[in-house]
């Protein structure tokens, strides 16, 4: 089932044009990772979907609710002082349902079972400046996905970490869309990283320049002469 529906949208910043022309339909459970240099457009495109800007000219039409998605923002770097713990940042992830900050068994249960699958247990309570960049970003990634998104976006959520993180987070995420079936929208930088053959790529130059499969893009990309 089709989730979003992109039909030609372009966004400018006063006269820049950031992404042109967009046409893209997104599936129930894909996993789609957008590539392309700094400055393609990739964060233009997850924010245009978020809503976070206002698209230009197009259409994004929506199967599922908005509150539906999840949206985690490029540079989410926490102020290493911040006086708070990972548990409570993970749970001001449930605060758009809560007017007052109640929360109940059935919340701390979810946590429970978030910090499981992100294997995050042990630290929880721990102050967020204490924690590493890979620990942290998971800390943030559990904060997005406990209110239960159908829809993950993830802008870079590795750029700055080493590869040995990076590889973790990224079997995290693998393990996640297999046994959840939440559909991910991740921008990243470099693929080099990534080994999910069930990936789709698309490529940004402001325009769409590949949509298809990630060991495809691969090829191509060898054929090239690139990478
Ligand atoms: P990416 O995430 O792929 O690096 P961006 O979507 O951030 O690309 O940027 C696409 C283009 O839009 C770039 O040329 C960038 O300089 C420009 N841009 C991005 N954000 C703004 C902004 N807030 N104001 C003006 N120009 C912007
Ligand atoms: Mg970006």
């Amino acid at each position: 089932m089709e989730i979003i529906k992109i039909k030609n949208l372009s966004v400018k910043y006063n006269e820049h044009l950031a992404i042109k022309n967009i046409n893209l339909n997104i599936t129930s459970g894909e996993y789609v990772c957008l590539v392309g240099k700094n400055g393609s457009g990739k964060s233009t495109l997850l924010k245009a979907i978020t809503g976070l800007i206002k698209k230009e000219t197009g259409n994004i039409e929506f199967k599922i609710a908005k509150s539906d998605v999840a949206y985690l923002a490029q540079n989410n770097m926490t102020d290493e002082n911040f006086p708070a713990t990972a548990k409570e940042i993970i749970m001001t992830g449930l605060q758009k349902h809560h007017i007052k900050p109640f929360y109940t068994k059935a919340n701390y249960s979810e946590l429970e079972d978030i910090a499981k699958k992100l294997k995050i247990e042990n630290i929880i309570n721990k102050k967020i400046g204490a924690l590493s960049g890979g620990q942290r970003q998971r800390v943030l990634l559990a904060r997005t996905l406990i209110s239960n998104p159908k829809i993950l976006l993830l802008d870079e959520p590795c750029s700055g970490l080493d590869s040995m993180t990076i590889k973790s987070f990224y079997n995290i995420l693998d393990e996640l869309h297999k046994t959840t079936n939440i559909t991910i929208i991740m921008a990243t930088h470099d693929l080099q990283n990534i080994t999910n053959p069930n990936i789709r790529i698309v490529a940004l130059e402001q325009e769409i320049v590949f949509d298809g499969n990630i060991n495809d893009f691969k090829n191509q990309e060898q054929t090239n002469g690139h990478q």
